[in-house]
């Protein structure tokens, strides 16, 4: 493969300005051209965007600047023969913090605090609401990037963590790793469980009435990984019955989560719109992943993140 052109797609509009992006890809001695939805590819054509489109798959190779590639036809690719990269292993810090700030926000109260301050409100909360999470006990599916920034810093929180990989393997700092057939066992003692595996055949649905039934009453569902990865119906169900206490979602079936949703009106939900990796430096995190694999593929190397 020999790259001529680094084509920067609108669409990564969607997670960061594409000018500096462009500008960050740029010290390679490669071309870099920002490119609508109308442009049409060839060989030496790299591709840098957010969604798919049928034309890339005429390119050499296709970088998906987001960790979940689950909206590519893989499949069309490899038949292809073109490349596909996406982008795994940047969104630790980021997501792992803004999952921290969930547990920390609804151990302490703080969106209630601020639900209240709205209407200049002075409001205690009940004597037994507050919690630490020091001592508490985090349930984390998926141990990849995303896990693996929430365990190590759920750990020096104190918390204790458990996992849930398809190995069953040890993972560091984590005190029990159960395999996905075991999800039930491994959230049913969980003050919170964090979803953090990928949407595939196998985890579409996976977090559905089974699992909330498990779970503590007490417990609350965090998901940074993609919306149908949870019943969204049956999350609903679960919240309105009591059987869980509360969420943080940042990923859902419909984005925007749609005005009509239930989901928005629960004090004990945090709703954000798909952002727990937002920085104002992600066009610098991306840039430095495509640009290793500018050099690999000029020294012959296999490509980093290959997911086709
Ligand atoms: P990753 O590939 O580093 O890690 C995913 C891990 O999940 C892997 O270790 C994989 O083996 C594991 N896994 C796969 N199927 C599983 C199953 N059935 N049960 C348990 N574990 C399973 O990817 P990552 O960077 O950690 O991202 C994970 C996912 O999170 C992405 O695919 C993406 O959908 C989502 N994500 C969301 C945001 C956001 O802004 N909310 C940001 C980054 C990633």
């Amino acid at each position: 493969m020999h790259i001529e052109r680094i084509a920067v797609d609108e669409s990564v509009g969607r997670t960061m300005p594409p000018g500096l992006f462009a500008e960050a890809l740029s010290g390679h001695g490669v071309p870099v051209e920002r490119v609508g939805d109308d442009e049409e590819f060839g060989p030496g054509d790299a591709v840098a965007t957010f969604g798919h489109r049928d034309a890339f798959v005429d390119a050499d190779w296709v970088h998906c600047v987001r960790a979940g590639y689950d909206e590519f036809p893989v499949a069309d690719y490899e038949d292809a023969g073109t490349a596909l990269t996406n982008s795994t292993g940047v969104h630790g810090t980021t997501v792992g913090e803004t999952v921290v700030g969930y547990m920390l926000t609804l151990a302490r109260r703080l969106h209630a605090y601020r639900d209240a301050q709205r209407d200049r409100e002075w409001d205690l909360p009940r004597y037994k609401e507050p919690f630490t999470l020091d001592g508490e006990r985090v349930c984390v599916v998926g141990l990849g990037t995303l896990g693996r920034g929430v365990v190590d810093r759920a750990a020096a929180l104190g918390m204790e963590v458990v996992g849930v990989r398809r190995s069953g393997d040890p993972a560091e700092n984590v005190s029990t790793v159960f395999t996905p057939d075991r999800l039930h066992e491994a959230v049913a003692d969980a003050r919170f469980v964090v979803l953090a595996m990928p949407l595939t055949e196998e985890t579409a649905g996976m977090v559905a009435a089974p699992a909330f039934e498990a779970m503590r009453e007490d417990a609350y569902l965090v998901n940074v990984a993609r919306g149908p990865v949870v019943d969204e119906a049956d999350l609903v169900a679960a919240l309105d019955a009591g059987d869980i206490a509360g969420a943080a979602l940042d990923v859902f079936a419909e984005e925007p989560l749609p005005a009509e949703s239930p989901l928005w009106g629960f004090d004990e939900v945090l709703v954000t719109p798909h952002a727990s990796a937002a920085t104002g430096r992600y066009h610098e995190d991306i840039a430095a992943l495509v640009g290793e694999n500018v050099e690999k593929i000029a020294a012959g190397e296999p490509l980093t993140n290959r997911v086709a």
